[in-house]
């Protein structure tokens, strides 16, 4: 056989071609053992992002990248195991709660996950403003916690997916995120490689979503749930709303004592019951177990995440940082709240410190925005409707800007939201 060059692979995918498995395969040992040149991957991926990838060229991709490092063994843990994977959301903090509760029915939960960036938060940075809590694990120790206690939150070694980890750092400067079959291979090949049994996909749509379009949204959910099946891995997606916050906290710390009040039985019922809705399908998924209402409505579900927390060196009732300062943002005329907008709120929220815009960047851990008002809210001209919580007052200014056309006010009550739009099944 002909030896592989970068050049051929560019020109093939460049005018339409397949690549060969050959092709696929070297590209990303060789991409990953940095002997191709950024410039000539970016080249690929740019033609990846024109062409697509066939869903044989899709699945031999996807195996590469989880080939590139190590795939876990979690048969030590001795029973089935289900994740989660959220696309990213505004105020989304389900899986705080929603790890203890699958736990809790007898499901382990293997959850390797990330960093926010840009204007969505991410779990490591809510759950680090837990004074003691640490990310940092060995597989082992992931392992015995996993089987101890049933839940595992915590940061993904260099070892799972190192292909992902180099391309999606070259794929945010070079303009190639967005492209279904890319963003597929990244969260798939690093999910199945984690070495859950049944993985459960929540893809957001509207303004705070990744892909805000409900078509490309669909349309990711059933590329990874093939590429889930297609590896051994039972996936399923739910397609829920995140055209508005979810809940009323958005920002690190807030989001955490929000998860706290789910699981004592309080807490906002958008956020409960998306969370329950997927916790459901994670325990069917799983081959079954206790209700996931009953193991939140018992306590042992927060029995369950004051184990998790304290396991990994966290301080479960230890006081979170607070703002310095709390700046009321008011209505800006009288009527019914009809949407706040989340992509708005994510990006002031972000804008007042909650989030980074590149990975090195510190997060505060007590910056973000309470709702004091949701859609279907009579609000009164100069009624405050959000709590902005900073300690640098420099960031106020942009914060407001963010803000502008946030909340939308009308004369009637809108339609209620609905929060899970469709199941997607392999
Ligand atoms: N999240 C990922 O992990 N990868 C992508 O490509 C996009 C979002």
């Amino acid at each position: 056989m002909a030896a592989v060059t970068i050049l051929d692979v560019i020109r093939t995918k460049r005018d339409g071609g397949e690549l060969s498995d050959a092709q696929i395969e070297w590209f990303i040992s060789s991409f990953t053992d940095r002997s191709i040149a950024d410039e000539q991957a970016s080249a690929l991926l740019m033609a990846i992002v024109w062409r697509g990838l066939s869903p044989r060229e899709l699945s031999t991709w996807t195996a590469a990248m989880i080939a590139s490092g190590d795939r876990l063994d979690l048969s030590p843990v001795g029973r089935a195991t289900c994740d989660k994977h959220s696309t990213g959301g505004v105020g989304d903090k389900v899986s705080l709660p929603l790890c203890p509760i699958v736990a809790a029915c007898g499901v382990a939960v293997p959850q390797l996950s990330g960093r926010g960036l840009g204007h969505t938060g991410g779990t490591l940075d809510k759950l680090e403003t837990i004074p003691g809590w640490s990310p940092h694990m060995t597989n082992e120790q992931f392992v015995t916690q996993l089987r101890d206690i049933g839940a595992v939150i915590a940061a993904a070694g260099d070892d799972l997916a190192p292909a992902d980890r180099r391309m999606y750092a070259l794929r945010d400067v070079t303009g190639t995120v967005e492209a279904i079959p890319l963003i597929a291979s990244s969260i798939m090949s690093k999910k199945i490689a984690e070495g859950t049994d049944a993985l459960v996909l929540d893809v957001k749509v509207g303004s705070g979503a990744f892909l805000p379009d409900i078509g490309l949204a669909r349309e990711l959910a059933r590329t990874m749930v093939g590429l889930g099946s297609d590896h051994g891995v039972r996936t399923s997606a739910l397609l829920t709303d995140m055209d508005q916050p979810l809940g009323l906290a958005v920002g690190n710390a807030l989001e955490v004592t929000e998860s706290v009040e789910i699981l004592q039985g309080g807490g906002p019922a958008d956020v409960i019951e998306v969370t329950l809705a997927l916790a459901r399908r994670m325990v069917e998924l799983a081959g079954g177990g206790l209700d996931p209402g009953d193991a939140l409505a018992s306590g042992a579900a927060m029995d369950r995440w004051n184990e998790m927390i304290a396991a990994q060196g966290g301080k479960p009732s230890a006081p979170l940082a607070r703002a310095t300062e709390i700046e009321p943002y008011s209505a800006p005329t009288a009527g019914y709240v009809q949407r706040i907008d989340a992509r708005k709120i994510g990006e002031a929220a972000w804008r007042l410190g909650a989030g980074r815009a590149r990975k090195e960047d510190p997060v505060s851990p007590s910056a973000g925005i309470v709702l004091r008002a949701v859609a279907g809210d009579r609000v009164t001209v100069g009624q405050p409707v959000l709590d902005l919580h900073l300690d640098d007052p420099t960031r106020l200014a942009a914060a407001l800007d963010a803000l502008d056309g946030a909340i939308e006010i009308g004369d009637t009550p809108p339609e209620p939201r609905q929060l899970v739009h469709e199941q997607i099944d392999a």
